[in-house]
């Protein structure tokens, strides 16, 4: 890299995998300047608003991601949309390199009639929510019974949230309005669906004994659903706490967690709003067994997807954007100036520590990639700043 002038990156997305990103190249107080260019007015993405507000330890990483925005070398651009103030074209002309970490903000659709009655709605409204992003509508529940559908992370948050002692959220950063509703809420029985079996569940283990350890709570698992034989040691530790469940008595307590495996959603019941959830059971009883689940709110946690973003090849197997390690792949051609990071480079699937080590990857490539940058474009290409201002 030469003296002369800097190294201008572009990161698309300020979440944890773009700040990320701009930590892993700016680490050293070198020649690289960071521009992170954020749709929202606020940074951090998922972990302000996605992550649960009584996971302290993980939202603790908020200070981390606070002191990379501090540092001389980067500059948070918040509330520009890339597409809509800025082109795409625009941010090459303007950047040696774009690292594109958009995340994965489209959700997943269930897919079934009614499910777009009032009540029914995705998961992630009700966590962006819970989670304070601005303009997001309030939605609480709307009566005693809800449904989860989903055997993901998500789904274990939502559920904990609505079954919570709301005074248990007293330190946390909930927003008052939320933590009033939850004061309020009318919320006895939350249903969780699986709909493949208990073995095949994406919960991670931690999460999953958090749910079983709420006071006032009762989990009812039926002895039926547990399934026999051997199981790779990670799904036997998780069988484990879904087995313990199911030999717990009932305590009468007054709100209960009901975990339903191999059942589907099939129709939202109602006129004009969530009146009950028709589901269909396999292999338990009788296959293709019916049942009405009386429920007033659904929440599908059924996983995000990464958009199709116009001018960004698109990988249908990953469901992200196409690439070679974090390089974007036109034509069959990693590119040296455009990388993708966290779920925009591998779907909606990973943690933090997932987006922190794709920063340390594409930074391992962009800084490697510098000198022939730097040597192929003189001239200092300034950024978008002054682009946005006018
Ligand atoms: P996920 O882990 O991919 O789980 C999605 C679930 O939805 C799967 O169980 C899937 O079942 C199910 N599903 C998909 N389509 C369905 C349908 N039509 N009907 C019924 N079920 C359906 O996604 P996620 O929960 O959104 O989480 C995304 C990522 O964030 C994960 O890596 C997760 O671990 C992470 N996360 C972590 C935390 C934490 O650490 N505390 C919190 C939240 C999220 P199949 O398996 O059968 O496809």
């Amino acid at each position: 890299m030469t003296a002369e002038r800097p190294l201008r990156v572009a990161v698309v997305g300020a979440g944890p995998a773009g700040v990320y990103t701009a930590d892993a190249l700016t680490f050293d107080d070198g020649p690289v300047r960071v521009d992170l260019l954020e749709r929202l007015p606020v940074p951090f993405g998922l972990l302000r608003h996605g992550v649960a507000p009584d996971h302290l330890s993980i939202k603790s990483a908020e200070n981390v991601l606070h002191a990379v925005l501090e540092r001389p070398g980067v500059r948070l651009l918040a509330g520009v949309e890339v597409g809509r103030d800025v082109s795409l074209e625009e941010l090459h002309q303007a950047y040696d390199v774009v690292v594109h970490a958009h995340g994965a903000p489209a959700v997943r659709a269930l897919g079934v009639p009614g499910e777009d009655l009032p009540g029914s709605l995705p998961a992630a409204s009700f966590v962006r929510w819970y989670g304070g992003e601005p303009d997001a509508p309030a939605c609480p529940p709307a009566g005693p019974g809800v449904a989860v559908v989903g055997a993901g992370n998500v789904a274990l948050d939502v559920a904990r949230l609505l079954l919570v002692d709301p005074e248990a959220l007293l330190p946390t950063d909930l927003p008052h309005e939320v933590l009033e509703a939850l004061r309020t809420s009318p919320v006895t029985d939350v249903h969780l669906l699986v709909r493949r079996g208990l073995a095949d569940v994406r919960f991670t283990l931690k999460e999953l004994r958090e749910l079983g350890r709420l006071p006032g709570v009762d989990v009812v698992v039926g002895p039926a659903l547990l399934p026999d034989g051997e199981h790779p040691k990670p799904v036997a530790r998780l069988l484990e706490v879904f087995r313990e469940w199911s030999q717990r008595p009932s305590t009468g307590a007054p709100r209960r967690l009901h975990v339903h495996a191999r059942t589907r959603p099939v129709e939202v019941l109602g006129t004009t709003c969530v009146e009950g959830l028709r589901v269909e059971q396999d292999g338990v009883e009788q296959d293709g067994a019916e049942q009405v689940l009386d429920v007033q709110t659904v929440l599908a946690a059924v996983g995000y997807l990464v958009p199709e973003l116009p001018g960004l090849p698109h990988d249908p197997l990953t469901g992200a954007v196409a690439c070679a390690g974090t390089r974007v792949v036109r034509d069959g051609a990693p590119s040296p100036t455009e990388h993708v990071a966290g779920w925009a480079r591998r779907g909606a699937t990973g943690v933090l520590g997932a987006a922190r080590s794709d920063g340390l990857d594409v930074a391992d490539a962009v800084l490697a990639d510098a000198p022939a940058l730097l040597a192929l474009r003189p001239q200092d290409p300034g950024g978008v700043a002054e682009l946005l201002a006018a």
